[in-house]
């Protein structure tokens, strides 16, 4: 039974963390490109650009969502 929980456990964390999307990316708020409220962010590592609403960050990279 401790098995099957701690299994569960896992596979809440892997869907949570989603492992996958993570890589080395270093956002960097560029408060110059100012757009209807929300706030540009660039990786630093491999250039991605997303907007986001003011007060949150990126959490992952986007590069491969394009
Ligand atoms: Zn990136």
């Amino acid at each position: 039974m401790i098995l099957v929980l701690g299994v569960l456990i896992v596979v809440a964390l892997i869907l949570v963390l989603q492992p996958w999307k993570r890589r080395e990316c270093r956002w960097r708020q560029d408060t110059r490109k100012l757009a209807d409220g929300r706030v540009l962010f660039t990786c630093v590592a491999c250039g991605a650009e997303t907007a986001l609403p003011k007060g949150r960050e990126p959490r992952y990279c986007l590069a491969g969502e394009k």
